[in-house]
């Protein structure tokens, strides 16, 4: 059986629908950002929190679970600058807390879920898994720690993982039964969206000065359902041995700038968007563009999706929110 912490979370839940098909699924989540009625039907809910060790002790004497896969963080930059304690509480303490109960009920598979974020502010154009990691703020920070942590505990304790380090998912489920959905949200894509859909008056571009060709912010979009079919490939590769201390971006390796973004947004949906160009926000790199030259050696994943057909799903899953 496979635990999946934060199942009902946007990139978590997606990964459930995928891997339900061929695995006995437990989903382990507080609902404090996820959605219930994301969880597929076909897994088995336990409602707690991460932190909590004796509920976790509970949960790892019910079930045989095999492997953990841990989505459950904060995850909003802005928020770890305003309130750092909270993402070291959450995100690093309560992950610490999560391994040690793993660790006493022999459970040494683990998949977790980590950050473009890791790497700062990069010197290169295109980054690799050896680019140096020095984030620049502390939900980078609270990745990167849990990154150390597990290669320690791996020494020390036989721990078997992979950490994927995300770029910037989007998308939603093809069926577009799940979808994007945060409180509140920050994220480009789906803000355009909603603007588009008129729950918006504007769009706001955060900084048009950078050194990049059109002045504004570079990032490399991936789908979530490409994401999810890259976890299942790690788990696959743990669960049999191939791996088992490997760290894997996942991105498309394809940058876009949030000028194209929005005008992507407005060739999918025909509408024209209304535009403010603001100050940059604290903490946002140029450019952040992945190379999952390694990912696709190593496991064969590579990204299906590109832009359009991301805000394509996205904008079908926004016209028609199901939560
Ligand atoms: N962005 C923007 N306006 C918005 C939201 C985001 O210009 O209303 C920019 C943001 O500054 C960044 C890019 O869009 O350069 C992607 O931001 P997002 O929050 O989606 O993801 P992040 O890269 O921070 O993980």
């Amino acid at each position: 059986m496979i635990l999946v912490i934060g199942g009902a979370g946007y990139i978590g839940s997606h990964l459930v629908k995928e891997l339900v098909v061929s695995k006995k699924v437990i989903v382990l989540d507080n609902l404090s950002t996820g959605h219930l009625s994301a969880i597929d039907n076909r897994a088995v809910f336990v409602e707690g929190d991460l932190g909590d060790r004796k509920f976790l002790d509970e949960i790892f004497t019910q079930y045989p679970i095999d492997a953990v896969m841990h989505f459950a963080a904060n995850s909003l930059v802005g928020e770890s600058v305003i309130d750092p304690c909270k993402y070291y509480q959450n995100n690093v303490a309560s992950t610490l807390t999560l391994l040690e109960v793993m660790l006493k009920h022999n459970v040494k598979k683990f998949i977790f879920s980590s950050t473009a974020a890791t790497y700062g502010i990069p010197n290169v154009h295109i980054i690799n898994e050896d680019t140096i990691t020095n984030p620049i703020n502390p939900y980078g920070q609270s990745k990167l720690m849990i990154e150390k942590i597990l290669a320690d505990f791996s020494k020390a304790y036989n721990l078997e993982y992979v950490i994927f380090r995300y770029f910037n998912a989007a998308g939603a489920f093809e069926s577009a039964e799940i979808g994007e959905k945060h409180y509140p949200e920050t994220h480009l894509i789906p803000l355009v969206l909603q603007h588009l859909l008129g729950k918006r008056e504007q769009i706001a571009i955060f900084g048009s000065d950078y050194d990049t060709p059109d002045g504004t912010c570079i990032r490399d979009y991936i789908h979530v359902t490409d994401l999810a079919r890259a976890h299942i490939l790690g788990l696959e590769a743990l669960l049999d041995n191939k791996v088992s201390t490997e760290t894997y971006n996942l991105g498309n390796g394809l940058g876009f700038s949030v000028k194209e973004v929005i005008e992507t947004c407005e060739k999918v949906t025909g509408i024209k968007a209304n535009i403010a160009l603001s100050d940059r926000r604290d903490g946002d790199p140029a450019r952040l563009v992945a190379s999952s030259e390694k990912v696709f050696n190593q496991l064969g994943w590579k990204a299906k999706y590109q832009l359009e057909d991301i805000i394509k799903s996205a904008w079908k899953w926004h016209e028609d929110e199901k939560f």
